[in-house]
């Protein structure tokens, strides 16, 4: 199929046209006609298959017929859970939108919010949010969603799972009756279907790549290491390496900044983003990561999720998981849109039972890397040191799960393994 099969604005195609996409991916297939026809639409789709283009490029085509008298008001919202993703969507209907007279405008929380409101006073047709701020503007009286027509709920399973569930009703009370809704999510578990059934209506139902599967087109390899000598393995591949982007998992943030500065002493150059830093700091990063002056990008699981780099070859994981889902969510940062990929984890000998557990959901082994400089010697786990009240420094001998872990935990489907039997802290 061709883009201009789908009867888009001839504008919007140009715009497609100069990012250079040859065809819509099958969740664009699947999803532009039902909105373009006014349906709403239940997709089960994950980041990376091109769903932002999916809602973004019909919303733009639906506005720009309006007639710009119609126009005074805000007529799409797009709710989703970060900022990361907040940004980027905004990014996506800027591009194709740019040969359109139709204004997006994107609003999160983490930030003054004075610049927000002063562009709010300007008027704008889409608006991009993040539900918290979103709520706080509206109280003030600053956002009005009375003449809203489309509503998009981006990311429901992640949105959930961040809390936000009640804050989605609340915005859900102050939408029209009226309206088409567009509702997106990568699984479709119980509730998630619930919270569906009770906004759509006789939706369309659209569904690409399910999680377990998208692991298929990525070439996967598994180092096995003892922890003392990741840092020196993890430099001695990335050297190796030719890709020009890498993105790096670790578990913690702590663990994310201090990999970044064993990386840049190696002359590798790198930077961490992690929920610790600030909007600004990350944004710098992201950018510096984007334009390629950094390499490496080292990241926890819940500052991934907003990064979307088109030419992202390569993950690494610097850790392994101990819930496989979140495995394949990271390696699946690299085969988007189609494109395949390259993953290389870091195994020691206590994770090779969450390696067993993620070769299990992706239905194959993981090829192992033998003889590297740096083979595992340490076959047994190690216990760490109880903490003991009068010792000093005991905050670090035995480490609590940080606030950041408990989301992406909470996140996960597996909250059993995770608070269970496998919680090593
Ligand atoms: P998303 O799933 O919306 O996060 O999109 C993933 C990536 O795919 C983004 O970097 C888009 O720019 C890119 N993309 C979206 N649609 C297409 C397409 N039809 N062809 C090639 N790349 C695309």
């Amino acid at each position: 199929m061709q883009f201009n099969e789908l009867h888009l604005h001839p504008s919007i195609l140009k715009a497609v046209e100069e990012e250079g996409y040859t065809s819509p991916t099958p969740i664009q297939q699947q999803a532009i006609p039902p909105v373009l026809n006014g349906n709403d639409v239940l997709g089960c789709a994950q980041t990376g298959t091109g769903k932002t283009a999916a809602f973004a490029m019909p919303i733009l085509h639906k506005l720009e017929q309006k007639p710009l008298a119609e126009r005074k008001k805000i007529s799409a919202l797009i709710l989703t859970p970060t900022r990361e993703l907040a940004i980027q969507i905004d990014e996506s209907f800027k591009t194709y939108g740019k040969y359109l007279n139709v204004r997006s405008l994107v609003i999160f929380g983490g930030v003054g919010q004075q610049p927000q409101v002063n562009a709010l006073k300007n008027g704008t047709d889409v608006l991009i949010a993040t539900p918290g701020r979103l709520l706080d503007l509206i109280a003030q009286g600053f956002i009005d969603l009375r003449y809203i027509s489309i509503f998009v709920l981006d990311e429901a399973d992640r949105m959930l799972d961040m809390g936000f569930i009640n804050d989605v009703r609340k915005v859900l009370r102050v939408l029209p009756e009226k309206r088409q809704n567009l509702f997106f999510s990568a699984t479709m578990a119980p509730e998630i279907l619930a919270l569906a059934g009770s906004i759509l209506f006789e939706p369309v139902k659209v569904e690409v790549t399910p999680v377990s599967s998208t692991a298929e087109l990525i070439n996967q390899s598994v180092y096995f290491v003892d922890k003392g000598n990741k840092n020196a393995l993890v430099v001695d591949i990335i050297s190796a390496l030719t890709a020009p982007s890498i993105l790096v998992f670790t578990r913690t943030k702590h663990g994310a900044d201090k990999l970044a500065r064993v990386l840049n002493k190696s002359g590798i150059k790198a930077d961490a983003i992690h929920g610790d830093k600030s909007q600004n700091n990350r944004q710098r990063a992201l950018n510096a990561f984007k334009d390629k002056s950094i390499r490496v990008m080292v990241a926890t699981d819940i500052a991934a999720r907003g990064i979307d780099i088109e030419e992202m070859e390569m993950v690494i994981n610097y850790e392994l998981p101990n819930i496989p889902e979140t495995y394949v969510h990271r390696i699946g940062r690299t085969g988007r849109a189609g494109r395949s990929g390259q993953a290389i984890s870091l195994c020691d000998y206590e994770e090779k039972a969450y390696l067993k557990d993620i070769e299990k959901i992706i239905h194959q082994s993981v090829p192992v890397i033998e003889g590297h400089a740096y083979p595992m010697q340490i076959f047994e786990v190690i216990k760490k040191e109880k903490p003991s009240n009068n010792r000093p420094g005991r905050k670090d001998a035995v480490r609590r799960p940080s606030k950041e872990e408990k989301v992406v935990a909470a996140s996960n489907k597996g909250k059993k393994a995770w608070f269970g039997k496998r919680n090593r802290y």
